[in-house]
């Protein structure tokens, strides 16, 4: 199978970057989401970030216009019907994905392989929305995705090797590097990360230092590229949060309990830097 026309729905800053790098390696792309507004503003950015590219000479300005050319954006899920592959970038709410599947599931022919880009939910949850769970599988971007060269492909328990391959193979040809990883809450970089950064939210919680000094501590420390507190800012706390919900629902050990000051911003809607307000101000 061919992989001519690839879905993607989400068009926040996960969605985005992968319809960026979908369409950067030559493939169409249906990029959807649910009003107007999110699909033009996930299609800004990307053009934003092609203009940079251009100025810095990494990219021709005819390239760029060719991979815009190729991203079509969509706000109806039946128009996933033309894809051969569907990578699904929505928020992080597993009612939310659920029904995405379970739509997904109709609209899309039957060989067509089911990817979810979830930070958290359990592939085997989100497989069993749907009638093909051997075609179901996890393709965990990392963020920001035209930069990053990792995804990890997550096996479902019902995963067939052929959708595997396949999805290994794909990830190649966006230029990327896959890592495979088994049906676990967090799967591996979450299941690392996180609690990493929810430990420096504690830290900040129980005064052990300024955001600045925790940040500080692992970036010149631990020679970190970013602090964690910036990083969950990046991710996104409400991400964050919910990752932590997962690994302290599935493992049931109480190492996993997100720290409160992590739930009191997400609840304030501090959700971080696309709120332009998290640990930092934007
Ligand atoms: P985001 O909030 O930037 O974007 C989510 C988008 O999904 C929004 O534009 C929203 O309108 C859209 N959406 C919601 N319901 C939808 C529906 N029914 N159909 C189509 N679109 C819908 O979030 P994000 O950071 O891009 O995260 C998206 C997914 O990627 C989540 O599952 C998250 O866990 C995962 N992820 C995030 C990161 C990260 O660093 N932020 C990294 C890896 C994976």
């Amino acid at each position: 199978m061919e992989v001519k026309t690839f879905g993607v729905i989400g068009a926040g800053q996960m969605g985005n970057g992968i319809a960026q790098v979908a369409a950067n390696s030559g493939i169409n792309v249906i990029m959807n989401d649910i009003a107007p507004e999110f699909v033009e503003s996930g299609l800004n950015n990307i053009s934003k970030l092609l203009a940079r590219s251009v100025e810095k000479g990494k990219v021709t300005a005819e390239a760029k216009e060719a991979v815009l050319g190729r991203i079509k954006t969509s706000t109806d899920i039946k128009d996933m019907a033309d894809a051969d592959f569907v990578v699904e970038a929505a928020t992080e709410k597993e009612h939310l994905k659920f029904q995405i599947f379970k739509d997904l599931d109709k609209i899309c022919r039957a060989e067509v392989i089911l990817a979810t880009n979830t930070s958290s939910i359990p592939i085997g949850r989100i497989a069993a929305q749907t009638n093909r769970p051997e075609k179901v599988i996890g393709m965990h971007f990392m963020n920001p995705v035209p930069v990053m060269k990792l995804i990890e492909v997550i096996r479902g328990i019902a995963t067939s090797d052929e959708t595997f391959d396949f999805t290994w193979e794909l990830s190649k040809k966006f230029g990327k590097t896959p890592a495979q990883a088994n049906d676990f809450p967090g799967f591996i970089a979450n299941r690392i990360l996180l609690p990493m950064i929810n430990e420096a939210v504690f830290a900040l919680y129980h005064n052990v230092g300024t955001r600045e000094d925790i940040d500080m501590v692992m970036k010149l420390g631990m020679n970190h590229p970013m602090g964690p507190l910036a990083l969950a800012d990046l991710i996104g706390l409400d991400t964050c949060l919910a990752i932590m919900e997962t690994l302290y629902e599935g493992f049931k050990d109480s190492k996993y309990r997100p720290c409160p000051l992590l739930r009191k911003y997400v609840e304030a809607g501090w959700l971080g830097r696309k709120t332009k307000r998290g640990f930092y101000e934007y």
